[in-house]
């Protein structure tokens, strides 16, 4: 049986598409493997959201390719957001590969890479091979992305329920490597969640570039509900699903209705990753966000008032072009006001065709650093302050099985999206139970399993 190993770069779209194209490699007998040394087929699927993350995939793919010397039968691909920006530039970068495959195709991969795999086994003569780049656009791409590979006693999954952002943030890529946004529909998104809670799974993960907008330009709001909260309700109510959550929303498109749903609807997570960005008015302007910092802060204000233990993640940039001591000072000041449950903190990277690559205020790399130790620093205090203080307090677990860093010890994620370590022999990938916290350390927690 051959074999295909897939290494996934960048945010849980990729790791979902991912999942979906080795989904489809199975149906087609191949078998998916741990390790790169024990695979027959390479596959990258890339990010483009930064410039390293570009870095690090053609790297990996330089190194992979050094595997040819002894397997000189390998299949090597490029997927994904990288792959789509790229097209057939990538065929020789940094080696010759075989195979790039866009945003909208990933249901294509398998019969691709069986292809690709069959000729150069058969042949054995590489220049039969020719190499295959499909990064057109698709049709309904949206509602290709549907199969799962549960692992034994898999309780999360993700669930695709949009591709694409219309937003065009000066700063972003998406646009570009993912498309206009198109939506699936209510009742296709309700069978896979379904499907997947009759294979049992306990907590579903919506996905989407701007999650929260889903299908503004195809469904109608219902009253005041818009599509995301109609679609949330339906989700909700699916018989055996103990959590519901998604990522990533957008500010402007949490409108009363959205807000309200985290009041009524008891299964869906207290946790939002809410991207800020900047706490500068100017920058949030130059940026296109179309909210300012007052508005962000009211927002944080209603969510929490909503569901008074919610956890509010965040993402920040530092140096976008332009940004003067005045706007990073502002960008503090809101990071200490609004205490996030964690910020992750990004310095400025150009992007391909983005506004502001274009702009000639660029900040200095050295700056960009030092913003970034800073803030990071100051987002830290408040972390390690706020699991501090949940020492001593019971919290419900779902646990996900055996630990990353220590085998003998299992981990489960909070309802608010925070890692939990334990030891406990008596239980396992799937159940939900009370935890009592004892320490925290870095971003983690540890605690004991509450008595009966
Ligand atoms: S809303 Fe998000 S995905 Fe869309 S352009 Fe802005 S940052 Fe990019």
């Amino acid at each position: 049986m051959p074999t295909v190993y897939i290494k996934t770069y960048g945010c849980q779209m990729n790791e979902r598409d991912s999942v979906q194209v080795g989904a489809m490699l199975a149906e087609k007998g191949f078998r998916l493997v741990p390790n790169e040394e024990d695979a027959d087929v390479l596959l990258l699927n890339t990010c483009s959201v930064r410039d390293m993350a570009e870095q690090k995939a053609i790297g990996k793919m330089g190194m992979l390719a050094r595997l040819r010397k002894t397997r000189p039968n390998l299949v090597l691909g490029y997927l994904g957001c990288m792959a789509q920006s790229r097209g057939a530039e990538l065929l020789s970068t940094p080696v010759p590969v075989d195979l790039v495959v866009g945003t909208q195709k990933f249901h294509r991969v398998a019969e691709y890479v069986e292809d690709l795999y069959r000729k150069k086994t058969e042949a054995r003569i590489d220049d039969q091979c020719l190499p295959i780049v499909d990064v057109s656009e698709e049709n309904d791409s949206q509602s290709t992305i549907r199969d799962h590979t549960l692992k034994a006693g898999q309780s999360s999954a993700f669930v695709s329920i949009m591709q694409g952002c219309n937003m065009r943030c000066t700063f972003c890529i998406v646009p570009d490597t993912r498309g206009k946004e198109r939506s699936r529909t209510i009742a296709d998104i309700v069978e896979e969640v379904r499907q997947l809670v009759s294979e049992g799974v306990k907590e579903v993960t919506l996905l989407g570039q701007i999650v929260n907008l889903y299908g503004r330009h195809e469904f109608p709001p219902i009253g005041e509900k818009s599509p995301f909260v109609q679609l949330l309700e339906a989700v909700h109510s699916v018989p055996g699903l103990r959590r519901l959550r998604f990522t990533s929303p957008h500010p402007i498109g949490f409108r009363d209705d959205l807000v309200g749903a985290f009041a009524r609807l008891p299964n869906l997570m207290e946790h939002v990753h809410l991207p800020l960005q900047s706490g500068s008015d100017r920058l949030l302007k130059q940026m296109r966000r179309g909210y300012t910092a007052d508005k962000y802060r009211s927002l944080v204000k209603k969510l929490r008032e909503a569901r008074p233990d919610i956890a509010i993640t965040t993402d920040i940039i530092v140096g976008y072009p332009g940004e003067t001591g005045e706007d990073y000072a502002a960008t503090c000041a809101l990071v200490e006001e609004l205490r996030f449950d964690n910020a992750f903190i990004f310095r400025y990277s150009k992007r391909k065709n983005t506004p502001a690559a274009e702009m000639e205020n660029q900040i200095p790399e050295e700056t960009k650093e030092a913003r970034n130790q800073d803030l990071l620093a100051r987002v830290n205090a408040i972390v390690s302050e706020k699991l501090r203080s949940m020492v001593g307090k019971e919290i419900e677990i779902l646990c996900e099985g055996k630990s990353r860093n220590n085998p003998d010890r299992l981990c489960g994620r909070t309802r608010t999206n925070r890692i939990a370590v334990f030891d406990a022999s008596e239980a396992k990938a799937g159940d939900i139970f009370p935890l009592i916290v004892e320490e925290a350390s870095g971003s983690t927690l540890y605690g004991k399993i509450k008595a009966p």
